[in-house]
């Protein structure tokens, strides 16, 4: 599909990135010609995906990678396997991914890819089959200094290995291509709980410096996949009570706080629903919205927090969007007139990102880091960046979303200017 066709579909599945941009876009004074220039992607590429089932019938699934802009650098964003993964999605989250990495200043742009398939309904092998397609296909718009791919909602560090293999096959061994490996095959250390790690950075950080003391805060999670349940150990290692919990089936309210080592081993580890688990009374992820407490997190789904639905009754005393997405633009600005604060996804959520970024650096490198190396530089990166947020916030009295997209704005609007055209 065309550039011009993906960025009308990205306004129409995308309006979230779309309105948060004008804003920041005012404020930065961006030439017109600029504002086309960031809103479209670069490139869009869709394709077939044929795959022999294990009936033995073919199957042909639909799949997008898009790379928004790459004027900073290579453009980097997951692969995401899900039933509704489309076009207009996967745009919008490549254009979320341009500006994570330009906030978190690593020398990246963005970039997303979706296939259209369910893969709790594939066997392993199938999973296999559909993953080296898809890479067939767009291994022309891939490589360490052009794109590079990494895990996303349905896929992980196995999928990343298969990408692998079939890119090397045809480029020779190139580990840098992809992020989010296993350690054997050129992975990081620290990878897999980075993103949650990332975000209890953040929380820290704001605790520290808006008198929200973690210690003996209640938390409430929406989510307890590779992002939530992290968010949970570390919060409940830093002192924080988490109070509710909730996954696609549901999940547990205990006011005292839940039993998160046990509840991280029975539904992250042994991969058991968490209504599944006894400590708690079970509640639905509708009841989860009503529940008070000091920092809601979701780190589940997109458009979950809206006007319609909970942004009016919602009782937190910060909103930390460990999704992506996670917040209409309307309810974003219910939170605004409520003066509840709301800590945005592409600075909240980039600790993925940011040791994607070490990754590729250790493989160009050919040098592993240590953890204690990963965790130091994480954390270095990101509270930079929380920083400047929250400084632009305060001297441009704006909200913390609209300081982050001015820095992100500002920074990729330079390089584009910087390169020409
Ligand atoms: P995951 O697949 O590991 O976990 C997702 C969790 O959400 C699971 O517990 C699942 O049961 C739950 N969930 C799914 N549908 C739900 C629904 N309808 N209602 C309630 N819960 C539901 O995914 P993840 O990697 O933890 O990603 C979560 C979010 O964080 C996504 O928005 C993703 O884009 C974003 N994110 C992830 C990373 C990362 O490094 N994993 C980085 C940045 C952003």
């Amino acid at each position: 599909m065309c550039a011009v066709a993906a960025a009308l579909n990205h306004m129409r599945s995308g309006a979230i990135t779309l309105s948060q941009f004008d804003t920041a876009a005012e404020l930065l004074g961006l030439e017109t010609y600029m504002r086309r220039l960031l809103r479209m992607p670069f490139r869009s590429v869709a394709v077939e995906v044929p795959v022999r089932m294990d009936s033995g019938v073919f199957e042909v699934f639909r799949g997008y990678r898009v790379q928004h802009n790459g004027a900073r650098g290579p453009c980097k964003g997951g692969i995401r396997y899900h039933p509704e993964a489309d076009e207009g999605e996967v745009v919008g989250l490549a254009t979320t991914m341009t500006w994570k990495t330009a906030l978190v200043d690593i020398p990246f742009g963005g970039a997303k890819g979706g296939v259209q398939c369910d893969p709790r309904q594939l066997s392993p092998r199938e999973l296999e089959a559909v993953t080296r397609s898809f890479t067939r296909r767009i291994s022309i718009v891939l490589g360490p200094y052009r794109d590079i791919p990494a895990p996303d909602m349905g896929t992980n560090a196995q999928v990343m290995a298969w990408l692998l293999d079939e890119y090397s096959a045809r480029a020779g061994y190139t580990p840098a291509v992809v992020t989010g490996k296993p350690l054997s095959l050129g992975g990081s250390l620290g990878r897999e709980e980075a993103t949650g790690r990332g975000v209890v950075y953040v929380m820290e950080s704001y605790a520290r410096d808006f008198g929200v003391p973690l210690r003996g805060s209640r938390v409430v999670i929406q989510g307890f996949g590779n992002v939530g349940a992290f968010v949970a150990q570390f919060a409940h290692e830093l002192g924080a009570k988490v109070i509710a919990v909730t996954d696609v089936d549901g999940g547990l309210h205990h006011d005292e706080g839940l039993d998160i080592p046990r509840l991280f081993q029975h539904a992250y580890r042994e991969r058991k629903p968490v209504a599944a688990f006894e400590g708690g009374e079970p509640i639905s992820n509708e009841q989860l919205w009503a529940i008070p407490c000091d920092w809601l997190v979701p780190a589940a789904l997109g458009g979950v927090i809206s006007k319609e639905r909970n942004a009016l009754s919602i009782d937190c005393k910060v909103l930390v969007e460990a999704a992506n997405s996670p917040t209409t633009p309307i309810a974003d600005k219910i939170f605004e007139e409520r003066g509840i604060p709301v800590l945005p996804d592409f600075l909240v959520n980039a600790g993925g990102v940011i040791v994607s970024y070490f990754e590729w650096v250790q493989n160009l490198q050919q040098h592993p880091w240590s953890l204690e190396q990963v965790n130091t530089e994480l954390r270095r990166k990101l509270i930079t960046a929380y920083t400047a947020v929250r400084d632009m916030a305060n001297e441009k009295h704006v909200s913390w979303r609209t300081a982050a997209y001015v820095i992100a704005l500002g920074r990729v609007a330079e390089a584009e200017r910087l390169r020409g055209h």
